[in-house]
């Protein structure tokens, strides 16, 4: 175990640092990990950051984005650097098994882990936690990990604004979610005077989709969106042609489901697309409905209460007759 004193003592000095997110990384997990890549490199540390898998392109594009490694696509150098690391922070995730193969390689490290983290029930791997379920972003802790823990607020240039900006933006879903708190507000105001163009950032992440994604975006809502009224529940499901025909690269789905979620009745949403190795569920819901609760219970998944996902080894179809038959068990919470 580290405590804050003894953090902060051994970051005065360059360390070889390695940060890692949950695989698919999101807006938030990308945002945060480069923020936090963009606040360390300053202060002469060895920083790389290490994403189990790919992401897609609209968050290919944040400072300190051409350095980072690809862990399907760089075993070897990545599990050398995570080896050779002092201290390893794990972003946005807090068990291992969200990082997959890579999770090992952390586990194994003798490096201190530090996680910073918003997700429910952490798994007990680190040294260090700056962990707190209502931020509405691991981007929001990093702000607050590196003013108020590390007290380096001079630190957050316009490149750190920049990424934490896009993290707290997206995980907010637009600073719309109720964890969109007036002290979340004032954090966004710090970051754009720190430098953070919002205007230009919800340009490259929200208006920079390919037509082949709005084609598909329209299949999915006329052709492949199913709605139990008796449940007030939208069901989105996709098949693997259909990823096919429409060209669907990763982060292409992303938000599909808030449009589902968008129907004054519905309650619960749900995405469910057949991938090459698995079925993926990714729900979303309003106000007190449990989403995560039913991804954890049935689907080997998680997430917040109103965003949560999971899998599947069944066959699509399988998946959301699975889904349908659970459904009568939280009706009364569906209907209220
Ligand atoms: P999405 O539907 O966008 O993939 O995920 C929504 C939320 O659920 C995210 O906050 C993500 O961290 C969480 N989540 C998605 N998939 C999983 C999973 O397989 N396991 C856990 N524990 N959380 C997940
Ligand atoms: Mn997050």
């Amino acid at each position: 175990m580290l405590d804050l004193a003894s953090l902060t003592d051994f970051l005065s000095q360059p360390r070889r640092i390695v940060i890692t997110t949950h695989h698919k990384p999101d807006g938030d997990a990308m945002g945060s990990s480069l923020g936090l890549y963009n606040y360390l490199i300053q202060q002469g540390h060895h920083t790389h950051v290490i994403t189990p898998t790919d992401y897609p392109d609209f968050l290919s594009w944040m400072p300190g984005n051409g350095e980072v490694i690809i862990y399907t696509a760089n075993q070897e150098l990545s599990a050398r650097l995570v080896a050779e690391a002092e201290m390893v922070f794990c972003l946005d995730f807090n068990s291992l098994s969200r990082i997959n193969e890579l999770g090992e390689e952390v586990r194994k490290s003798s490096a201190y882990k530090v996680m910073i983290d918003h997700h429910l029930e952490p798994e007990d791997f680190d040294d260090y936690r700056h962990w707190d379920i209502n931020a509405c972003a691991a981007a929001q802790l990093v702000y607050t990990f590196i003013t108020d823990q590390l007290n380096n607020k001079a630190l957050i240039n316009k490149d750190v604004a920049t990424c934490l900006y896009t993290g707290i933006m997206t995980d907010s879903a637009s600073f719309r979610l109720p964890n969109t708190t007036s002290a979340v507000h004032r954090i966004v105001a710090d970051l754009i005077d720190a430098g953070a163009n919002n205007s230009r950032i919800h340009e490259l992440v929200y208006n920079s989709a390919s037509e082949n994604r709005l084609k598909f975006l329209g299949h999915c809502l006329a052709n492949c969106l199913e709605i139990l009224p008796e449940y007030n529940t939208a069901i989105i499901s996709v098949n693997k042609a259909d990823l096919q025909r429409f060209d669907v690269n990763t982060g292409d789905t992303e938000g599909i489901v808030n449009y589902a979620l968008s129907i004054a009745s519905v309650r619960l949403a749900a995405f469910v697309v057949e991938r090459t190795d698995r079925v993926k569920l990714s729900l979303r819901s309003k106000g007190e409905f449990p989403a995560n609760e039913i991804c954890k219970k049935y689907f080997n998944g998680g997430g917040h209460r109103n965003a949560a996902g999971g899998h599947s080894d069944k066959s699509l179809d399988d998946t959301v007759a699975q889904l349908k038959l659970i459904l009568p068990e939280y009706k009364k919470l569906l209907i209220q």
